[in-house]
């Protein structure tokens, strides 16, 4: 049956004699009804869903594609399978159901049928539904299953591949699948069918006489069986072979050994799925670089303490350099209880001779405000503005501002220095957060200026961590974690008390490590450049050193 043009479909019950022009439409009758015409049940609007088989690609949640993306963007529900990176999720609504089909600590493991009718539920109520599969959906997902049952049930649906792990390891781990002098061709073989009960075993006499790489999917546990039979049908005990384990993701792990050696090396305890084991003569040329697990914090567990929503900079930068960045926010940040007084600032902006930012978060607050409340950026004609950093400097950039003042040392005293002979007398506007340091106002105040103090933002402290975050801490399973302002200092220090001395702290400027050095936690490392880059600048040159 043809697929309905669009996701919002008219479900059509005609008469037989009018299906025809209906289909010319491009739609396709529910139900064609030979009776006598009845006005009432021709037309009911509604709803209709539609499935999305979306590769979410091995690992790396950077491999997902554009179209995946996209997909997840316009979700209603995702179900994905324990193998998906679940960062891939951050690209849903918040108002999306993420449903895990297995594993990940938590979730039971589904059946194939229980998936296939949990889907068919979601769509058939009319939500869009991305069915996310680990690497491509292609190999070894059960693809075709899902898509017999959604195709009996009349469900529109697309496929949208990603990148398998074969592909993925070869390309992170440098390890070619194809070689001009050593391999022309490869196999793909899950390794579940290896079993002599098996109603499909595995033809390995055939594939040990196979003229290329072979890959083996799933084959970790049946190791031992099917590099026997291999052996035994003619393929050389010292056929090089490379197993590559969590392919693309912080953790990955190359092992190196020959086929007589596979089962030993992959004896129970030494090595847990999901690893990919490629076999042959193109795995011992290794003709690609290693250039994954070689990037200087590759595997390093690094702790980002930003609010969610301003992480990303500091995690993609973390993340190009190897680490594998986890995120608990040491604080929120939440627009003020009373925007009153703002409001009326805004409303009066012409009056003040300059406008003083001491954070992202105040430019982005007040930019926005300016904005709704009809404002646009003539307003500031009048004005003068200083930032305190590089950071907020770049942060008014995006709105097309430029600044008038920025000291070279991010910090209060050193704005106070640089902007007290020039607002003697004048009219100064502060925008702030709800808490934070006095000492600009009152040395500007003290040094003849006529300032006002506006609050444009909320920091509050968050009072928990999450568990899984806590007892990696505990455990030292955190390298570093990174401290990006005096108030996250404190935060730290309230949610996570003792346990900071489990992990190496990363300063983002002296103010800050003077906070955490009074409250018993010295940092190991504080940032010359007083930016995210200086920040990662200082772990890596540590990192170096060790
Ligand atoms: N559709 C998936 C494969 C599903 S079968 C794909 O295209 O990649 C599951 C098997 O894939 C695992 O047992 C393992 O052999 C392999 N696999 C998946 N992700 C992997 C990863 N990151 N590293 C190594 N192997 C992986």
């Amino acid at each position: 049956m043809p697929q309905e043009p669009s996701n919002v479909a008219l479900r059509i019950v005609t008469l037989s004699r009018y299906s025809s022009i209906i289909a010319l439409l491009g739609y396709v009758p529910l139900l064609v009804v030979h009776q006598h015409f009845d006005k009432k049940t021709i037309f009911m609007p509604q709803k209709n869903g539609k499935v999305y088989l979306v590769g979410a690609g091995p690992g790396d949640p950077s491999l997902l594609t554009l179209r995946g993306r996209e997909l997840l963007q316009q979700a209603d529900a995702v179900f994905y399978d324990y193998l998906v990176n679940p960062q891939v999720l951050v690209h849903t609504k918040p108002s999306t159901e993420q449903i895990c089909l297995g594993r990940h600590g938590h979730g039971r493991i589904h059946s194939q049928e229980e998936i296939n009718a949990l889907v068919l539920e979601a769509a058939q109520a009319g939500k869009i539904v991305v069915r996310l599969k680990g690497g491509d959906p292609a190999f070894f997902g059960r693809t075709a299953e899902e898509i017999t049952s959604l195709e009996s049930a009349n469900i529109p649906y697309e496929v949208v591949p990603g990148v398998t792990a074969a592909s993925a390891a070869s390309s992170y781990a440098g390890i070619p699948l194809t070689h001009r002098e050593h391999a022309s061709s490869v196999a793909f073989i899950t390794g579940q069918q290896c079993r002599d009960n098996d109603a499909h075993p595995l033809d390995l006499a055939n594939l040990a006489k196979f003229p290329g790489t072979l890959v083996f999917y799933m084959g970790v546990t049946s190791a031992p069986q099917w590099s026997a039979q291999l052996i035994k049908h003619g393929k050389s005990a010292s056929t090089p072979v490379a197993i590559v384990r969590r392919a693309s993701l912080p953790q990955q792990q190359t092992v190196r050994t020959t086929l007589g050696e596979l089962a030993e090396v992959l004896a129970p305890q030494k090595m847990r799925p999901p690893a990919i084991i490629i076999v042959g003569e193109a795995v011992e040329a290794e003709t690609t670089t290693k250039w994954f697990q070689s990037r200087p914090l590759f595997g390093s567990s690094v702790l980002v303490t930003r609010p969610v929503h301003q992480a990303t900079e500091l995690v993609e930068c973390l993340s190009n350099h190897g680490a594998a960045p986890l995120i608990q926010p040491a604080i929120t940040i939440a627009p003020p209880s009373d925007w009153a007084p703002a409001d009326q600032a805004i409303r009066n902006l012409r009056a003040y001779d300059w406008l003083v930012f001491s954070s992202v978060n105040g430019v982005e607050q007040f930019i926005t405000r300016m904005d709704e409340l009809g404002f646009d950026l003539r307003q500031l004609g009048n004005c003068q503005i200083a930032a305190i950093g590089p950071a907020t400097a770049k942060a008014l950039r995006q709105f097309h501002l430029r600044v008038d003042l920025q000291p070279n040392e991010y910090r209060a005293e050193a704005l106070t220095e640089m902007l007290a002979p020039k607002t003697v007398g004048k009219r100064v506007l502060l925008l702030r957060a709800s808490r934070g340091r006095e000492v600009l106002a009152e040395s500007l105040t003290a040094a003849g200026a006529r300032v006002k103090q506006v609050v444009v933002y909320q920091s509050n402290d968050v009072e928990q961590a999450d568990p899984e975050i806590m007892t990696a801490l505990e455990a030292g399973q955190i390298d570093w974690m990174t401290v990006t302002s005096s108030a996250i200092a404190r935060s730290l220090v309230h949610l996570f008390g003792g346990a900071l001395a489990q992990t190496k702290l990363a300063a983002i400027s002296p103010l800050t490590a003077k906070v955490l050095t009074e409250a018993g936690y010295p940092p190991s490392v504080v940032a010359k450049q007083y930016t995210t880059e200086g920040l990662v600048d200082a772990i890596l040159n540590a990192a170096d050193v060790s």
